[in-house]
């Protein structure tokens, strides 16, 4: 169904809203990015170790366009899925951006960077630290979309031998010197990185970030404390098994150490979420995803949750 520019905007606008960004873009903003009278921010994406999935979930947005988006209200320099360019073109596009657009450019990495076996994850037969290295370097800041990229996740759990650091710490390591927003989630939430790139596009700065470097309009609490379950959590009426009504805690719910929205923004265009499913919270956001122990079962005496008896 093709829509007017209008119509477009107004798509636009709702997702604005939804996203909890109609507090500083209006509508005429949104005109103004679509004209060209308020500059498009210039993104750039590079996946490292990664399974692709919150590429998947930036683009499985409906509400609007993922075109629109990336195009209308930002300026896609690249991005490996979307992205036509192949071979040299984009090898001479990254490095054109990095020099010609040094300072002026959002620097979006999925993935982990997988230090320690640097040819495990290569591009132009470069390896991706070295590309990591050279645009999260010249960027204006750099956000780490998912999990992976935030803090490691899967790709540095037990057992991997790929030495793989997360964005934040390889900028470190690195002594890049570049502020890095984590949107923790797998996969990504699309909604929060929407927020970063309005909040970009207004301000020339990143949204405000906690200890852990997450916005805190999304992280601020615990999946716990806006919970459904909170009052069967609070008259211990705990469930015993998957499917049945009450708080989850007993089945290894990580709801009360992960920091997350996701009782007001859900996954799949706010579809649904983990708890609202009637599954425990995995914690897929936390800093310590994933944990040896993922789940245990209403008997199980290992420690999953750190302050699990003061809730016992
Ligand atoms: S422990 Fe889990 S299910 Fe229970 S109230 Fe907290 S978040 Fe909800
Ligand atoms: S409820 Fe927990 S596991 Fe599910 S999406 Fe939110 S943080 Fe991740």
């Amino acid at each position: 169904m093709s829509l007017t520019r209008r119509e477009a905007l107004k798509k636009m606008f709702n997702v604005v809203v939804a996203v909890g960004a109609a507090n500083f873009i209006s509508f005429d903003d949104l005109l103004a990015l679509d004209s060209g009278k308020m500059i498009k921010p210039n993104v750039v994406w590079l996946h490292g170790s990664s399974c692709s999935g919150c590429s998947c979930s930036f683009l499985n947005i409906e509400d609007v366009s993922v075109v629109d988006i990336l195009t209308k209200f930002t300026n896609l320099i690249y991005h490996p899925d979307v992205s036509l360019a192949t071979g040299h073109h984009v090898v001479d596009l990254l490095d054109k951006t990095a020099k010609d657009l040094k300072g002026n450019y959002l620097f979006v990495a999925e993935g982990s960077i997988p230090v320690k076996m640097p040819h495990a994850c290569l591009m132009a037969d470069r390896p991706m630290m070295d590309w990591m290295e050279q645009m999260a370097g010249n960027a204006t800041a750099c956000v780490a979309a998912g999990t992976c990229a935030a803090f490691g996740g899967v790709t540095t759990m037990e057992g991997m031998v790929t030495g793989s650091m997360s964005l934040s710490s390889f900028v470190k390591y690195k002594n890049l010197n570049k502020p890095v927003i984590n949107l923790p989630n797998c996969p990504m939430k699309p909604e929060h990185l929407v927020y970063v790139i309005f909040h970009y596009a207004k301000f020339k700065t990143i949204p405000k970030l906690d200890a852990e470097g997450r916005p805190i309009r999304f992280f601020a609490q615990t999946v716990h404390e806006r919970c459904m379950y909170y009052s069967e959590f609070q008259e211990k009426n705990f469930a015993k098994k998957i499917g049945e009504n009450g708080c989850m805690l007993k089945l290894g719910c990580q709801g009360p150490v992960t920091k997350n929205d996701c009782m007001v923004i859900g996954h799949n265009n706010n579809t649904n979420t983990c708890i609202k499913a009637g599954h425990p919270c995995i914690g897929c956001a936390s800093e310590h995803f994933p944990r040896q122990i993922m789940l245990h079962t209403y008997n199980d005496k290992r420690a999953i949750v750190k302050f699990k008896s003061s809730y016992l």
